[in-house]
Order: C-alpha cells, then structure tokens, then sequence
C-alpha cells in the first residue's frame, strides 16, 4: 500500500482523508494535507440493500391496491364458521343476504368464488372480512397466488386436504 500523495510505503494502515473532495489514502505524513473522511462504516453498507428492496416493492403494491385485495384463499371455511357460529343454516344465511342456498353451498363448497358484490354482502352479513392485502401476501412468500390459477389452487387444496 502507497500512499497516494507522496507515493511512500504506508506501514500499517493508511489514512483517509479528503484532499479537495477526492479521497485518499495516505500515509500519516501527508494526511494533514485533508480532512478526515467520511469512514465506509458496515452500517452504511447494510443501510443500501434494504432501501433497494423497499424501492423495488412500492410500485407493485400500489398497483395491486387499487384491486383492494384479493378474497383469502380459505374463505370457504371462514364463511361456513361464521355462519356456524352465528347458528344460521345456509338457507337462513341465503335468505339474509338475498341469494339463492345453492350458490352459497357452491361458495363453501370452493366450488364457486362469490364475486365481489356477494363476498360483500357476506362480509356484511357475517361481520367477516373476505381480503387481504397483496402487501402482506407477498411477505408470506408470495408469488404463488398470482403465477397461480384459480383452478390450479382449488387442486392444490384438495390434494391437501
Ligand atoms: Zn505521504
């Protein structure tokens, strides 16, 4: 290691400095030529690659909030517990909600996803919430929702269950 002013060998560590805004390595003669410089200390290293992460997520999950989230992939269940824990059957729940029982035996069944105006109309007369937030999908490892069909979920679940 020379340094980077006089060209002698530094023994032990050189010294940064900045000499007119460049910064030098030097050794301890001429480091009174400039300034201390700033240290390239690990925390402002580690400070880089978190703001990268939160620069790359901020774009995508504002484009996905103007969906307001997508229906949770157990809904079915969180339906039929709700309703269970109500005491309603699915016709006193179909008739409460103004819908057919077929097409809420469809919903718990997973065989029907209830559009949006019925998985309101759920959420309303269940006092459940139906979403969730892409944002918080995509923390669990997402990824698999969106590279996913509808269909290839329900597959997937029942091969689970
Ligand atoms: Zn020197």
């Amino acid at each position: 290691m020379q340094c980077e002013i006089c060209g002698s060998d530094i023994k032990g560590n050189p010294i940064r400095v900045n000499v007119e805004g460049s910064v030098l390595d030097v050794c301890g003669k001429c480091s009174r030529y400039g300034k201390p410089a700033d240290k390239w200390s690990p925390v402002s290293r580690k400070i880089l690659p978190t703001e990268k992460v939160i620069v790359t997520h901020k774009p995508r999950k504002d484009v996905f909030d103007k969906l307001e989230g997508e229906i949770v992939p157990d809904y079915a269940s969180i339906i039929k517990k709700a309703r269970e824990s109500q005491g309603l059957t699915i016709e006193a729940l179909a008739s409460k909600m103004m819908e057919k029982a077929a097409l809420i035996r469809k919903i718990e069944r997973e065989e029907l996803i209830p559009e949006d105006t019925v998985r309101k109309k759920l959420e309303t007369a269940l006092n459940i919430k139906l979403t969730e937030r892409v944002s918080s999908q995509d923390q669990r490892g997402g990824g698999f929702i969106r590279g996913t069909t509808l269909g290839d979920v329900a597959v997937i679940r029942k091969k689970a269950k």
